[in-house]
């Protein structure tokens, strides 16, 4: 018996290593590398990608005679990109409320169509080239989960989907104004803490759901509530001992605080952060991810939602502006999130690439912007060695832009004509 099984083993390995080495290689061209690493551009590298990952990274020369070559020499090659802050699974109007929106979508939209709909959008940051996004919760009882499988098993067509499941939150969530006997509805979206020993449950239930990352609500604003410093030192203690990263959802410098001395590993939004928060952030190599959007896409909002007043729009972007130069002044490592979750008309993935616009409208520099969607946004996910770079080794997640990136960005990465994930091409308008 012990004889037969063995056998069937080797069969297995030989067979295994037969297809390996008939895995298609291609070689690309690259008239010019984005080094992530680094932030620099490299000038006509060779990349050999073999199956669903990158072989090597080298010069021209080395290119094998009678391979299969596609030629970006006049293209510049990335890495493909990462939004680390998505809602594929949640979409509203721009005149909708917010929370009677997320009480629709829980009471009148099911699992089957949301699913779907998500679907549909998510594919749609593939076609821009974000082929990875961290989406972080109001995405109902893990379908974000689900999607995420659907797309690794190759059923659907999508971006590599880092998921967090719902989000631990204080009482109601971000869901306001809900009577107390309907609060059971906020279950189905948002994992309400109790206690710190609930903490940790939530934390396990999450893991045992095979989640990628936790997501928190330290505050809930407009919503009052929010969790206890002893409540999210028990979730990220509990994570972390999971290998899991701890990311928060923060309006409130006091919440942010409290989760930084909570000992999370990121703050999104911080709309508020003081000048000591950001020092503090910037000391434990805390990220922050600014979920702004430049001043197009807010007229577009305010269009769209039929605001009368839009005065305010300047100053809020000088906030905020402001806001994000003080967290690149003090040294708070930025990663690159949209939060875009608004239909604006356009698709959800075209939608999300408003915030290359913002950061570069905000003053940060084309590499930096660059540097924020790939490598950093891979390291606080722990999975550089994975995405984000392209280095021997990584997933083959390649894209090319046409044009200046350094002088020209914002057009520039509008023009993506070359999308690979996984060593799929999905997208070559190059030829
Ligand atoms: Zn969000």
């Amino acid at each position: 018996m012990f004889r037969i099984l063995m056998f069937l083993i080797i069969i297995l390995i030989s067979s295994k290593e037969r297809l390996m080495g008939q895995e298609n290689s291609i070689y690309i061209k690259a008239g010019l590398l984005y080094d992530s690493k680094e932030n620099k551009l490299l000038k006509n590298k060779l990349i050999h990608v073999q199956g669903t990952k990158i072989i090597s990274v080298g010069g021209f020369e080395s290119l094998p005679k009678n391979s299969q070559v596609i030629d970006l020499t006049q293209y510049t090659v990335l890495p493909g990109l990462i939004d680390a802050h998505t809602h594929v699974l949640f979409s509203q109007d721009a005149d909708e409320d917010f929370s009677e929106h997320s009480i629709k979508s829980l009471t009148m939209e099911s699992d089957a169509l949301r699913v779907l709909r998500g679907a549909k959008r998510a594919k749609s940051y593939l076609d821009q080239g974000i082929t990875s996004i961290k989406d972080l919760g109001n995405s109902g009882l893990y379908l974000d989960v689900a999607l995420r499988n659907a797309i690794n098993e190759g059923t659907i067509e999508g971006p590599r989907i880092f998921a967090s499941g719902p989000i631990l939150a204080a009482n109601g969530g971000q869901i306001y104004g809900v009577l107390p006997k309907h609060q059971n509805i906020i279950d189905s979206e948002y994992r309400i803490i109790t206690s710190p020993e609930d903490a940790k449950n939530a934390v396990r239930e999450h893991v045992n759901q095979n989640v990628d990352l936790i997501k928190i609500c330290a505050d809930n604003l407009p919503n009052k509530t929010f969790l206890t410093l002893d409540e999210m030192k028990a979730v990220v203690q509990t994570a972390h001992s999971y290998n899991l990263k701890v990311t928060a959802h923060c309006v409130t410098n006091q919440s942010a605080w409290n989760a930084i001395e909570a000992g999370v590993d990121g703050i999104e939004h911080g709309f508020n952060l003081a000048d000591s928060t950001l020092t503090k952030m910037a000391e434990k190599r805390i990220y922050l991810v600014p979920t702004e959007n430049s001043k197009d896409y807010m007229n577009t909002y305010v269009k769209l939602s039929g605001y009368e007043e839009t005065g305010w729009i300047d100053n809020y972007l000088k906030i905020m502006k402001d806001r994000l130069n003080r967290a690149i002044d003090k040294g708070v490592p930025v990663v690159a999130g949209s939060d875009n979750y608004t239909d604006i008309k356009v698709s959800r993935g075209e939608s999300s690439t408003d915030m290359f616009r913002y950061y570069f409208q905000a003053g940060m520099k084309p590499f930096d912007i660059l540097q924020s969607s790939t490598y950093i946004s891979a390291f606080y996910l722990n999975k550089e060695n994975e995405i984000g770079y392209i280095q021997p080794q990584a997933n083959a997640d390649i894209i090319a832009v046409k044009g200046d990136i350094i002088n020209d960005f914002i057009s520039t990465m509008e023009k993506v004509e070359f999308i690979m994930k996984d060593g799929n091409i999905y997208e070559n308008k190059t030829d």
